[in-house]
Parts: structure tokens; sequence; C-alpha cells
């Protein structure tokens, strides 16, 4: 199955703020990466913890990445999951490293098929080129290759092509989907990447029909931008076996008075403030319920 971080038995470390990627969208690469020693004790701090979920910045800048695999691996951990923008693994003989350091799964954010797109999304030319290799690279390597797919305004129209250049070119299975959380710096400055909620979910139910067909396995976290009673409008229905501990709101997040009556009320967050409005109508238009 696939596990994301929050979930129960899934432990998340990030190794370094740093990233060869300025993504249009990221606020990560803020604050000073944790030291080698705090990183080592983190990972040997199992607590029960099945999966660990290695992040950054870009994990693969750090050097000491193979060393924490293996660190990983005499921990216990039944799988080691690395999240990547994939540039480093453009490099075969590094891919190689890392599954001979125990590396079971290598999550790559994918953007976009087109590379001119995906080299503006993340402010880096050439990036799309190298992360096509990587991906090649990656199956070669033994390791499990999921695809991270964020989406925001100008993949939105676009996600089942998507799914299906990475199937046919990649064997890319399985394939996870997020929506663009719009509450950081990096979105508040452009507007314009949040993706337009109603059409964005009607392409993703296509993109879930590619899946479907095609026998690709998707996930859609619980707790991400859009609460479930939004999916079920397009209908998608997200598996409640995902669902991970706590329920506190964030900030920024707000329930309306009907989340009283629903049964994901203890485990929903609620919706983000800045697709309110649209969830609202999308709740009003197509379930014929009075929202407020
Ligand atoms: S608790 Fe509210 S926001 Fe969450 S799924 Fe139910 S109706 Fe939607």
């Amino acid at each position: 199955m696939v596990k994301f971080h929050g979930m129960p038995g899934v432990k998340r470390i990030k190794i370094t703020s740093r990233c060869n990627q300025r993504c249009l969208f990221c606020d990560s690469r803020t604050g000073a990466g944790p030291g080698r020693a705090a990183i080592l004790r983190e990972i040997a701090g199992r607590n029960g913890a099945q999966q660990l979920n290695i992040t950054g910045g870009e994990p693969t800048l750090c050097r000491e990445l193979p060393a924490y695999i293996r660190a990983a691996r005499r921990a216990g951990y039944d799988r080691i999951r690395l999240l990547t923008n994939g540039l480093k693994l453009a490099d075969a003989a590094y891919c190689r490293q890392l599954r001979r350091a125990g590396l079971d799964e290598a999550m790559v954010a994918f953007q976009h098929a087109d590379a001119a797109a995906a080299d503006l999304v993340c402010s880096a030319k050439g990036a799309q080129a190298l992360r096509l290799r990587a991906l090649k690279n990656i199956k070669a390597s033994g390791i499990q290759l999921t695809a991270n797919i964020l989406i925001f305004s100008l993949n939105a129209p676009v996600l089942p092509d998507i799914v299906l250049y990475l199937y046919k070119e990649f064997g890319v299975n399985p394939v996870m989907f997020s929506f663009l959380e719009p509450n950081c710096d990096s979105v508040r400055a452009r507007p314009w990447l949040a993706p337009p909620v109603g059409p964005a979910l009607a392409s993703l139910k296509r993109a879930l029909e590619v899946c479907r067909k095609n026998g690709i396995g998707w996930l859609l976290p619980y707790h991400g931008a859009l609460p479930a009673c939004v999916y079920a409008t397009a209908g998608i229905k997200l598996p409640r076996k995902e669902i991970a501990q706590g329920s506190d709101l964030g900030e920024g997040r707000i329930k309306g008075a009907f989340c009283a009556a629903c049964r994901e009320n203890g485990t929903c967050l609620g919706f983000l403030r800045e697709y309110y409005g649209e969830c609202l109508a999308l709740l009003r238009t197509k379930r014929g319920r009075t929202a407020s």
C-alpha cells in the first residue's frame, strides 16, 4: 500500500533545506537543515514506525544520504522512501548506490509532461531532461518508482495526459496526487498558481479513470488541501483506510456549520480558507446542500 507521512506508521525526516530547483509554489527551502547526529538519532528512534520518508529541500543534495538510508535499514524500517525532484538520479551510478544502501522507493515530483512547462515551474532550465533520465535509471536500478503530481493551475487541465505519459513511457505505477495548498508565501505572491477547484477535480476524475483502465495505483492524501466532501462532488471517493491520525484544525482551516452532521467530522481537517468559496459553490451545486 502506498503510504505518506502523517499516516499511522510513517515517519518523516528532513535531512536538508537546500534544493537545486526553485519551484514557484515551494516554501520548503527555508531554515537550517538538522545536523548529522540529530538525523541519525531521529532515524534510530522508530517508535513503531514501519516506513521512513526522507525529504528536504532536495535530499539527494545531502552527501550523507546513502549513510542515512543504511542507518534506516539497520533500524528496521520495512520501507524507506525518498521524496525527490529526481535531478541527481539522472546519474545511474548514484541510483544504484542508493539501491545498494537499501532504498525501496523514489517518489519523484513530476508536474508536467511538457518540458518547457516543467522547467518553467521549477525555474531550472534543463531540469526535465534530467528528470526523464532519472525515471529510467530508477526503474533500471530496481527502486520502486512513484510519481508525485501536485495539481496546480498549469497542469490541472492535462492530468490524464500526464498519467498516461508516465505509465506508457516509464511504467510509472503508482501515482500520488495532491492539490496545491495556497496558504504559503510563494503562492500568496502568485495566486494564479491555485487551480480552479471544479475543473481541476473534473480533470482528476478523468485521470483516475486512466489509472483504473491501466491498472495504475493512485493515492490522494486524506488530510490534503480539499476535504472528502469536495472530492465527492466529482464522484471521487477517498479511501478511508488511508486516514491519518489526528483531526486538529490547523491555522487557515475552517469548517461549515453543516460539518457537525458529517460522518467525517471527527477526522476531517475541513477547508483551506483560500478554497472555501469555490468548495461551497461546488457543494451547493452538486449536492443541493445548504452550506453556510
Ligand atoms: S467534516 Fe465538513 S469539510 Fe469535512 S468532509 Fe464533512 S462536510 Fe466536508
